[in-house]
Parts: C-alpha cells; sequence; structure tokens
C-alpha cells in the first residue's frame, strides 16, 4: 500500500488517452517520459483548477533544455518564477499555457549566465511590462551591462544582484548560489528552499565541484545537465576545438560525470532522497536517452528515479514534498 496521499501514477500516457500524461506523483518510478507539447490534462498543473489545495505546492516543469534553449518553471502555489529564460517569450508563454500556467503567474527569473541558450534578451520588454524581476548573481552582474536591454532593467529597478546572503525568488522560497566552471565566466548553481520542499539545480558546468555535491546533500528534487556520450562526442563531425571545449573542464557534463555527482549526493544523502533526479540539457546530436538510463540504471537508487527532459517538449509537471520517499519506494531497493 502506498504510504502518499496522492494517487501513484507511473509517468508516461496513462488512462486517459494516448496524448493524455499524469504529473510525476512523489515516489513514483519515472522513466524518461515527457509530455507531448500543448496538451494539459486538468491534473496537470491544475493552476486554475477547483481543486487546488489550500496548501500551496512546489512543482517544477522543465518547459524545455538543450543547446537551442534552457527554461524551467517552478510554482509555489499560484506564484511561479523561471530558473533560465533560454526561450523567447512566445514559445515560453505557449509551453507554459500548455501547462495551465498563464505568463502572468511569473514574478521572477533567476538566470544561471548569460548564455543565449539560457537568456534570451527578447524578454526585456515583456520583463519591463508585466514587471518580472531578474535575479543574477554578483559573478555575472557585468555580463548583465552586455545583454542587448540589460540596463533598462537595471534603470527600472528590476534587477536582483545575489550576494553570499542568497534571495529570495519567491516569497516563501530562498535561493543560496555556488558558482560552476563553464567558458570564461562560469554559471551559477541554484539551492532553493522552502518549507514545502527543496531543490538543487545545476547546469552547464565542465566538472563537479565538492562544494556542489555537499549543498545538494538531502535535496528533494535534484536537477542536473547529463549532456553528452563521450563516443558519441569523439566519433561526431565537431571541430575538433568544440569537441575539446565541450569535454573539458570547462565545459558540459558527460554521462558518467553526471551520474557519479547523483551518486555521491545519493551516497550522502537520508535513504530516498533526493526523491526525484531532473536530467538537463541532452545533447541531440551527441547522446540518446537509452544511453543516458543505461548509466543511471546501473544504481537502483537512482534509475528508477530519473527524468530526462527534452529540447523541444515540456516534461509534466513534477511535484516536490519534503522527506524521503514513500516507503513503499524504499522497499524497491
Ligand atoms: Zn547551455
Amino acid at each position: 500500500m502506498s504510504t502518499s496521499s496522492e494517487p501513484q501514477f507511473r509517468a508516461g500516457f496513462i488512462g486517459q488517452g494516448p496524448h493524455e500524461a499524469a504529473d510525476f506523483a512523489v515516489g513514483a518510478p519515472i522513466t524518461g517520459s515527457l509530455q507531448p507539447l500543448s496538451i494539459a490534462t486538468p491534473a496537470d498543473a491544475g493552476f486554475t483548477s477547483t481543486s487546488q489545495p489550500t496548501r500551496p505546492q512546489l512543482r517544477v516543469c522543465v518547459l524545455g533544455s538543450g543547446s537551442g534553449g534552457n527554461s524551467t518553471v517552478i510554482m509555489l502555489g499560484e506564484r511561479g518564477m523561471l530558473i533560465d529564460a533560454g526561450f523567447g517569450p512566445r514559445t515560453t508563454r505557449h509551453r507554459l499555457l500548455s501547462a495551465r500556467v498563464p505568463l502572468d503567474a511569473i514574478e521572477a527569473i533567476c538566470v544561471t549566465h548569460f548564455d543565449r541558450d539560457h537568456f534570451r534578451p527578447t524578454w526585456i520588454s515583456t520583463m519591463l511590462q508585466q514587471r518580472i524581476r531578474l535575479l543574477v548573481h554578483a559573478w555575472h552582474e557585468d555580463e548583465l551591462y552586455h545583454v542587448p536591454g540589460g540596463t533598462r532593467l537595471i534603470d527600472a529597478g528590476l534587477v536582483t544582484i545575489i550576494g553570499s546572503d542568497g534571495c529570495e525568488p519567491l516569497p516563501g522560497i530562498s535561493a543560496t548560489c555556488i558558482r560552476l566552471p563553464h567558458d570564461h565566466k562560469g554559471t551559477t548553481a541554484f539551492h532553493l528552499e522552502s518549507e514545502f520542499g527543496s531543490i538543487g539545480f545545476a547546469t552547464d558546468l565542465g566538472c563537479v565541484p565538492p562544494a556542489l555535491i555537499e549543498r545538494f546533500i538531502g535535496v528533494d528534487l535534484l536537477a542536473i545537465e547529463c549532456n553528452y556520450d563521450p563516443e558519441m562526442q569523439r566519433r561526431s563531425s565537431r571541430p575538433l576545438s568544440l569537441k575539446r571545449r565541450i569535454m573539458g573542464k570547462a565545459g558540459h557534463l558527460s554521462n558518467r560525470q553526471a551520474f557519479e555527482a547523483v551518486r555521491q549526493i545519493v551516497d550522502r544523502s537520508p535513504p530516498g532522497q533526493p526523491q526525484k533526479i531532473v536530467l538537463l540539457h541532452r545533447s541531440r546530436q551527441c547522446n540518446c536517452p537509452h544511453l543516458v538510463q543505461s548509466v543511471f540504471d546501473e544504481d537502483p537508487r537512482i534509475g528508477p528515479y530519473v527524468i530526462q527532459t527534452d529540447q523541444r517538449r515540456r516534461t509534466p509537471w513534477i511535484t516536490v514534498t519534503p522527506g524521503a520517499r514513500p516507503m513503499k519506494q524504499l522497499g524497491l531497493f
């Protein structure tokens, strides 16, 4: 018997027809299924649903992830924030609506770094119109001046520079940052905490600093980059310089590097945590979901709880709750 009060759905297309996917419920075994774009179920986002629970839920949906764009929406109740805005406002609005969230629910955007696949300058006018705040760590502050329109956000008082004390992207959610090696400027990992659950989020990193492992111990949801398969990378037609950059210490994480990082976090976390592991930024040219899954399946504490993301479509909603997976799921290993 399940100990969860939520319905226990297996991820993927269930019951309601070939194009309708359920949310990832707490502790449900999950293997790489994705929500088709522009389809939403009543059980999906629940943003305007009359069944909205009085206690707010912390929920996550990766709107898309890859070298062509990255954006993840995090909702606490009906208030929303994005980590990265690597799709333009129109695409983002479309994917949000498919998840039953209006764009005007978004109050803040936390940016990992300013590469175009993580922040599109086309967002500036939308942010000004809708008074959406930009939260960026101090080590990326100078880059903001080089983003077209970036100074308009600063002048409008919409930029929060994150220091060592962290920040509060939404009321009830606090965030601290870890600096990661990536190209010249590095990137920012976020550790989000609330009474409704915690999230560790790290993408675009060439290697995993011990401080990241340390900070992500005990998170309820772990989202980490899992970019390439080394063999596919080597055999690809990409220029040698690009391969070297990607596979270098300031590039991206391979499947095995991501897996080893997850395993270290799992080893040092209470049993059943993290409840879910979301894999970001998979290369379309130099990786494939089956290879990724085969690596993560090496550890039965990890493989069944992996959710793979995709560039072209969003994931179902993932509900985050504090603590370990229900006992039934713990019994799996
Ligand atoms: Zn990227």
